[in-house]
């Protein structure tokens, strides 16, 4: 018998073909698959992840979860994810059920499906940076054509601004981060929803996407544009159990919207995207909501004493209500970056020139960073860019 995969000719080696030699797309070609390095650190306060990981309690309820869902993993998942969006909007309350929520793989995949269903040939996206590094990369994929303005110089976004770039860009989308990556400033709830307004007025097919991926972290959390929802049918929030919820690993990004806003997702989801395994992981994390989050007013005061120990020291800090922040200038930043790994301190050579962005860690974490950075000593600018 014939081995199925045994050639009849003997066996010439192949060079394997390179990406360059593929018909890869134009605007592909080049291109690196984007990400901060991965790497095996003592201390990692490079992605603004959460350090404290699931209580040993919550991790049995997610095996016996997981366990349940085997026990029919040769059926499709529920496509709708139903009851994870009832639990997603529980937990947003504003008086949101599950038809104002849509759910996806991280906030990455809910990005997509917003700029498939809104973008796409002949649209364009607004971004303000510095801002999120992947919102150009969402663009690409979608075949929208991507726009960063600049924000003020004290990184803020202000709405006459917004208003003026939009009609001179004719956007179709304007992504707004607040708090913002990786300057950790934010936007007020009154400018958004002066933004909205004017856009009204301006250009109102114009979707306006607010990125709250932190929001959990600010002082206020209640202070959400998620207030607006009722009287902005162009508005969507989005959010992610990623960075205060400590459930990176879980990939589960979300938004809310009116719900013609969540139909035009459910048009360009790929089919069963959620899987029977993420859906029961993530309602267990969402069941155990208080615990899964009991660490972000400790994180929160470790980013403020960060940014306080950082003034102290001479840097330029941005203020951030993140858990995170920006600060420098270094006269050479990847110098800083790189004599921070090599003692084990892991943060992001990432935003405007001259700037690094750290995350707030754990007690031990932060005392591990000011350690290397006062063993540096690094040369700083005093001016600013
Ligand atoms: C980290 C982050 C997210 C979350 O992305 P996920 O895909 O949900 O992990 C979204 N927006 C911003 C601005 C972020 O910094």
């Amino acid at each position: 018998m014939n081995q199925p995969n045994t050639p009849s000719t003997p066996n010439r080696p192949v060079t394997p073909i390179t990406l360059d030699e593929l018909p890869l797309r134009d605007e592909l070609r080049g291109e690196e698959p984007y990400g901060a390095p991965q790497l095996e650190v003592p201390c990692a306060l490079n992605v603004n992840e959460n350090p404290y990981p699931p209580s040993a309690r919550v991790r049995e309820q997610m095996a016996r979860a997981v366990s349940e869902a085997a026990g029919s993993m040769n059926r499709y998942p529920d496509r709708e994810a139903l009851q994870l969006r009832t639990a997603l909007a529980r937990y947003l309350g504003f008086g949101l059920g599950p038809e104002h929520v849509w759910a996806a793989n991280g906030s990455n995949e809910v990005m997509t499906h917003l700029l498939q269903a809104f973008g796409g040939p002949g649209r364009t996206v607004l971004g303000f940076s510095p801002t999120y590094s992947m919102y150009p990369e969402y663009a690409r994929n979608t075949l929208t054509r991507y726009v960063a303005v600049p924000r003020t110089h004290d990184f803020r976004v202000e709405a006459e601004a917004v208003l003026a770039a939009v009609e001179e860009h004719q956007a179709d989308i304007i992504l707004i981060t607040t708090p913002n990556n990786p300057t950790g400033t934010t936007t007020p709830v009154s400018v958004i929803d002066e933004i909205c307004t004017g856009l009204a007025r301006v250009r109102p097919q114009c979707i306006v996407v607010v990125d709250e991926a932190y929001q959990e972290f600010t002082e206020v959390p209640e202070d959400s544009a998620l207030a607006l929802l009722p009287r902005h049918q162009h508005l969507v929030v989005s959010r992610t159990m990623s960075k205060a919820f400590a459930y990176a690993g879980g990939r589960l990004g979300y938004l809310a919207a009116t719900p013609a806003i969540i139909d035009a997702c459910r048009i360009v989801r790929l089919p069963y995207h959620l899987s029977a395994a993420a859906q029961a992981i993530a309602l267990v994390a969402l069941d155990n909501a208080e615990e899964m989050l009991q660490r972000v007013g400790e994180l929160r005061e470790q980013c403020q004493l960060l940014q306080q120990w950082l003034r102290e020291q001479g840097y330029q800090v941005v203020p951030s209500q993140a858990n995170f922040c920006l600060f420098g200038r270094f006269e050479d930043r990847h110098a800083v970056w790189q004599e921070l790994l090599d003692r084990g301190v892991l943060i992001r050579e990432t935003g405007p020139e001259g700037y690094l962005r750290v995350s707030a860690g754990t007690p031990e974490e932060m005392r591990a960073f000011r350690e290397a950075l006062t063993a540096i000593a690094p040369t700083t600018l005093k001016e600013r860019p």
